[in-house]
């Protein structure tokens, strides 16, 4: 009836039968992109679109709107043997990023002086202050990985691992910012005059770090120290190493019935006589410590001195949302004992509190908890 009103008709699952095939769309405002495979599969079609959502900078849409306000303008100023290269720069340059960045004001400026005046000054370059996640690169952020893709320098820590770094446009420089105890390749301080000095050369500065930046991160020092410069900086959050590994581990850091509140720790300070140990046990909840695998022992006496009970379960989780992943799991009196025998050697978090007795468990963890959950079991019944 349709075809003989002369009416399209679109006829699901056959394609003979078709008069017309709708494609899968990605569709960002100005930019629609469509894909089509001929009827074939619109499963493979949606995973398709699927891989180009994610490739596809957020406000690519704003971008297309951004240069056809601006298509004019520029058919004026410049010849056509220069138009097709001016918008070339333009699209990977750092108007095009501000556009991206959403800063729709700045990029207004900026274009107007660029079609207004005769010999423009290059602009300033920016830092973006980028957390990377606990390391599994499937936990970047999508901002992320589209300001990796536009860098021109890198700076990274030691914490971020080969797979992250090859998410970086590949012929930006790549710089070792590296921090190990007593051996720092470059010092707080030339890190920050790094980025700084390239930032103001008009530079596009990405500083990697793991997990989230203002979490034991010092990137609230690298904000005040560049903002005081007077470089702009973006800092992009990422997921911090508490519950990227906790929750790897299927350890809930809160649990309506075992623990209502939770905090993060740094156990590497000045000799534990910085922290509030009594603050820290009062409310009942869950504790999580970073970089506490060398503290062990200070972190359990403190802990117990502070009326913890000794018998808390504790979880030690190394090289979280990584294919090394590895959980030990014991009690609190126990915390050095375990991560001496369970050769913890990784980056690793402790979980103090009751949560840290839910999980998945490696074959090491499970040997090593039960023998001291045994052994504590029959100390509590002599007692
Ligand atoms: N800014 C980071 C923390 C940097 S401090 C974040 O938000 O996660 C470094 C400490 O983080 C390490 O000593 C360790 O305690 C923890 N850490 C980082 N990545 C980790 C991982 N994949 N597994 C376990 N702990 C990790």
């Amino acid at each position: 009836m349709a075809e003989a009103a002369g009416v399209l008709v679109n006829v699901v699952d056959q394609t003979e039968a078709c008069g017309f095939i709708t494609p899968s769309i990605v569709d960002r405002g100005d930019v629609v992109i469509g894909i089509s495979t001929a009827g074939s599969s619109p499963v493979l079609a949606r995973s398709i679109r699927e891989q180009i959502e994610r490739l596809l900078p957020a406000r690519v849409g704003d971008l297309a709107a951004f240069a056809r306000e601006f298509r004019e303008a520029v058919k004026a100023k410049f010849p056509f043997s220069q138009r097709r290269k001016f918008w070339e720069k333009f699209f990977q340059g750092p108007i095009a990023q501000s556009v991206l960045d959403g800063r729709l004001e700045d990029a207004h400026q900026e274009m107007l002086v660029h079609v207004n005046q005769e010999g423009f000054e290059s602009r300033q370059g920016r830092v973006y202050i980028v957390g990377t996640g606990p390391g599994d690169p499937d936990l970047l952020t999508l901002r992320a990985m589209h300001i990796m893709q536009q860098a021109d320098v890198v700076l990274y820590d030691r914490l971020i691992g080969p797979e992250i770094l090859s998410y970086v446009r590949r012929d930006a420089e790549l710089v070792f910012a590296g921090k190990q105890r007593n051996n720092h390749h470059l010092s707080q301080d030339q890190i920050q005059e790094k980025m700084a000095e390239q930032a103001l050369l008009g530079k596009t500065v990405v500083r990697l770090k793991g997990g989230d930046p203002f979490v034991f991160g010092r990137g609230g020092e690298e904000l005040d120290f560049l903002t005081a410069r007077g470089v702009s900086v973006e800092v992009v959050p990422g997921i911090t190493a508490a519950l990227g590994c906790a929750t790897a581990a299927h350890v809930p850091l809160t649990h309506r019935n075992h623990s209502q509140a939770v905090t993060f720790v740094t156990a590497y300070g000045k000799g534990g006589s910085d922290i509030d140990w009594d603050g820290l046990v009062r409310l009942p909840h869950t504790l999580v410590f970073y970089m506490g695998v060398s503290r062990a022992a200070l972190i359990s006496n403190n802990l117990v001195s502070a009326g913890l009970d000794a018998c808390t379960p504790v979880a030690i989780i190394e090289n979280g949302s990584l294919p090394e992943q590895r959980v030990v799991r014991g009690e609190l009196h126990c915390l050095e004992r375990l991560v001496r025998d369970g050769n913890v050697k990784g980056p690793a978090i402790i979980i103090v509190g009751d949560v840290a007795r839910f999980g998945r468990d490696s074959e090491l963890g499970d040997m090593v908890g039960k023998e001291e959950m045994a052994a504590s079991s029959k100390r509590r019944q002599i007692a």
